[in-house]
């Protein structure tokens, strides 16, 4: 008697194992014996933060397969085939015809007829115990194993970063194909963040067991085996510790939006958040309680798919006045000398406001601090002809800080904004020929981050930063390090950068400005005791709202910068004071304030 020990076994951290008996009549019919071979599946890699924590992981869930090639034949043994089909249905709550059709579905993918084909998933003990008990009803063709499925230890937290996995779809078979490899039925594919992006790294590689089998196709000996390699190990330069500061400091602001924090030496990612978020624990799910979870997920009307850090632009508002001013000082049409005088507003065939009366001798460090609309409008208009040369010397600068264009970053997707200037108008509207001239209100507006300019808020941290560094504009990544299973490396990340075209000196002079904001400017809720911060507010128009966005770039230390944040509150109203508190929470979690200052501070409470 031959059988294959292993149904209903549960088989450790494989997939699952045949054993085989051999039996008396093996010998004798050996000659008419031929091989089939099984393929085993292998666990994709993790990912992990840059100190090593665990951010995405795989888990072992109960599930059930079928073994084509032993299943009682379609033709030849219909009424067997039929009552061992209604009983695996009507133990595991589907229908009979669904297994089938998922039987005829991996066939015509081109699984061999001993690849076990997944039936069902993530059983509860109760439906497994029900299964054993059931055994003698049921086929050696049903096999009990194990289904290895993603886990997020640390839930919705980095959910748009990581992004998620799900069954390899018959597009992905096809496209696998076109390379020559092989996608299984029970096959896991990166759909979106890293797990897309990092795919071919993190998919393990298919084992094989070969096995003898009789001419009745029941395997009667192992013939030998292809051990499965898992995933490599991808380790971040994301810190968790920052990722959850910035995450629990944007889900208690009054809004939706955005956090990014970016070492300003390398261009390493070290936070990127965005929320509402998702748990991407939630396309591990199955039947019912994926559809229920996931419906809840799209039909959200504050879109918690949507990576606003990335992938939704916004106007920039007065955050975008440092780089006009790196244009003015570069360009030579202000000096830090250079004084203008703010009624409040300013008269260009229309009145173009300021939001307060700032008076006379405004110069560009007190321009930056109290973030003075009037000091910007008289500098765009001076930067060359406001209707030609002036708008595109400044779209130029502004575009050699990375705004308006794709970072580059190593994920799937990347909004590449827009930086308007005279010639992008006239393209823009060819077919409207009335809007095609530029006028120089369309100056102004873009002077103080208006108008048709439009940013990502990664797009924003890698522009600080480079103000911060001295002018390298870094290509922003995720990914520092891909190690192999045995922990060697095979690939680390090389910082790429480039130099923007404002001089050390000039870069020195919108520095100095932007420690004042936070010293004795609009920014002073980020004067911290611990650490000097610099930076800029924003209040952005949004056109399709009524409230403005509420923005906050930043970098800190103030004289030897190590990091860059960059945070946006959608809507949540006038003035900065929604995005500081989140910068905030994650300069106190980057520098902690030390034992002995604490002490102090409570001394004098
Ligand atoms: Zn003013």
């Amino acid at each position: 008697m031959i059988v294959l020990s292993a149904a209903f076994g549960i088989m450790g951290a494989k997939l699952y194992s045949l054993q085989v008996v051999q039996g008396a009549g093996f010998v004798a019919q050996a000659q008419r014996n031929r091989l089939a071979r099984v393929s085993i599946a292998a666990p994709r890699g993790v990912v992990l933060d840059r100190r090593g924590n665990t951010l995405v992981t795989t888990r072992a869930a109960h599930a059930v397969s079928v073994v084509p090639a032993l299943l009682p034949s379609a033709r030849k043994q219909k009424p067997e085939r039929e009552r061992l089909m209604k009983t695996l249905g009507f133990l595991l709550h589907i229908p009979a015809q669904s297994i089938e059709d998922t039987l005829a579905r991996e066939k015509k993918r081109g699984s061999r007829p001993f690849d076990p084909v997944q039936i069902a998933t993530d059983l509860d003990m109760k439906a497994v115990a029900r299964l054993v008990e059931n055994r003698p009803r049921l086929d050696n063709a049903v096999l009990l194993t194990d289904d290895l499925r993603r886990f997020y230890p640390n839930g919705d937290s980095a959910g748009h970063v990581l992004g998620f996995t799900q069954i390899a779809s018959d597009a992905d078979v096809e496209r696998a194909a076109q390379h020559k490899t092989v996608l299984h039925a029970d096959d896991h594919v990166g759909k979106s963040g890293i797990e897309r992006f990092y795919d071919r790294f993190l998919q393990g590689q298919r084992g094989e067991q070969l096995f003898e089998v009789d001419a009745r196709s029941r395997p009667v000996a192992v013939r030998g085996r292809t051990p499965e390699r898992p995933g490599g190990t991808v380790q971040l330069s994301l810190d968790l510790k920052l990722q959850r500061a910035a995450e629990t400091a944007l889900s208690s602001a009054r809004n939706t939006g955005a956090v990014v924090a970016i070492d300003t030496r390398n261009g390493e990612v070290l936070a990127l958040a965005s929320r509402p978020g998702f748990d991407p624990n939630t396309f591990s799910l199955t039947g019912k309680q994926y559809r229920e979870a996931y419906l809840r997920i799209a039909n959200d009307p504050k879109k918690p798919m949507v990576f606003r850090a990335v992938n939704s632009r916004f106007p920039p508002g007065s955050t975008f006045k440092p780089f006009v001013a790196a244009a003015g000082l570069e360009s030579g049409a202000v000096s830090t000398g250079s004084t203008v005088n703010c009624p409040g507003y300013f008269m260009m065939g229309r009145k173009f406001g300021c939001w307060q009366r700032h008076g006379a001798g405004v110069n560009l460090s007190t321009a930056l601090a109290k973030s003075c609309d009037v000091y910007f409008y008289h500098l765009g208009l001076k930067l060359g002809n406001p209707e030609t040369t002036g708008p595109t010397y400044l779209a130029k600068m502004a575009r050699e800080f990375g705004l308006g264009s794709k970072t580059g970053i190593d994920l799937p997707s990347d909004e590449a904004g827009l930086i308007p200037d005279p010639a992008w108008r006239k393209r823009f509207n060819a077919r409207r020929p009335d809007q095609q001239r530029w006028f120089p209100g369309n100056t102004l507006n873009m002077s103080i981050g208006q108008g048709d300019v439009l940013v990502t808020p990664l797009q924003m941290a890698i522009a600080t930063a480079a103000i911060a560094n001295g002018g390298t504009r870094w290509t922003p990544h995720l990914v520092t390090k891909i190690f192999d299973l045995n922990r060697k490396l095979v690939q680390r990340a090389v910082p790429h950068g480039e130099r923007v075209g404002v001089s050390a000196n000039n870069l020195a002079i919108v520095r100095q400005g932007m420690r004042t904001v936070v010293t004795n400017g609009t920014g002073k809720a980020c004067n911290l005791p611990q650490v000097a911060v610099a930076g800029k507010t924003g209040s952005a128009e949004d056109v399709h709202n009524a409230l403005p966005h509420s923005w906050w770039v930043c970098y800190a230390p103030a004289d030897k910068p190590r990091i860059a944040i960059a945070v946006i509150v959608e809507n949540s109203g006038h003035g900065s004071e929604n995005a500081l508190p989140v910068a905030r929470a994650v300069l106190n979690a980057a520098f902690p304030i030390p034992a002995s200052m604490k002490a102090k501070m409570k001394g004098k409470e």
